[in-house]
């Protein structure tokens, strides 16, 4: 109980300081805006990011099953195959095989349990021998369906399939891509499409 009162008699204070908080984290982010901005939206290995995509038609294989949660993501996933990824440059193609010989499928995605926070991951199983650049085969898992909304799943699949192509993390506060991790974006940004994804595809 008298923790309770002490708990409401030192509440005034705490608007204002969270207020001055607030605020110096605003100058903050003004002061390195700059900075930001160069760096706002990193490609491919040498910019510290993922390996391009092996060629420009992205071929991409539902693993999902019927299991898991598999008909929730499936629509969303191949939303932003025709919708983000195959208006670039580049073509995206589904198709029924993991790998015929050394020809593997450009991303198999499934469905499995992630840690939390987490609702996609995109790893690069296989680099390309002649060029590690390039990823040969890369895996995308999509949490079960029962902590995201039907936003988050388009949303994290856009940004999933980004990573395949070689986008980073955008951090530029205005920016419209699905790279924006802390957004709902459920589009490529045209920053994305016509100075990182064109160009190389
Ligand atoms: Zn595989
Ligand atoms: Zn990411």
């Amino acid at each position: 109980m008298s923790d309770v009162s002490l708990g409401r008699s030192t509440r005034p204070t705490r608007p204002a300081s969270f207020l001055r908080l607030l605020y110096l984290a605003g100058l903050a982010v003004l002061f390195a805006l700059p900075a930001l901005i160069a760096i706002a939206n990193p490609f491919g290995p040498t910019e510290g990011c993922c390996r391009y995509a092996d060629s420009s038609t992205h071929t991409w294989l539902d693993a999902a099953g019927t299991g898991g949660g598999a008909a929730a993501w499936e629509f969303y996933f191949e939303a932003a195959m025709d919708y983000d990824l195959a208006p670039t440059d580049m073509s995206e193609a589904e198709v029924t095989y993991h790998n015929i010989g050394t020809n593997y499928v450009d991303v198999e995605w499934y469905t499995s349990s992630l840690e939390p926070p987490a609702i996609g991951v995109a790893q690069c199983i296989l680099d390309v021998p002649a060029d590690p650049t390039r990823c040969n085969h890369w895996h995308v898992r999509f949490n079960y369906p029962t902590s995201s909304t039907a936003t988050q799943r388009h949303h994290t699949a856009c940004h999933e399939i980004g990573h395949t192509v070689g986008l980073d993390h955008e951090t530029s506060p205005t920016s419209s891509s699905c790279m924006k991790s802390t957004t709902s974006n459920v589009t490529f940004s045209s920053h994305d499409t016509t100075v990182h994804i064109n160009p190389k595809y």
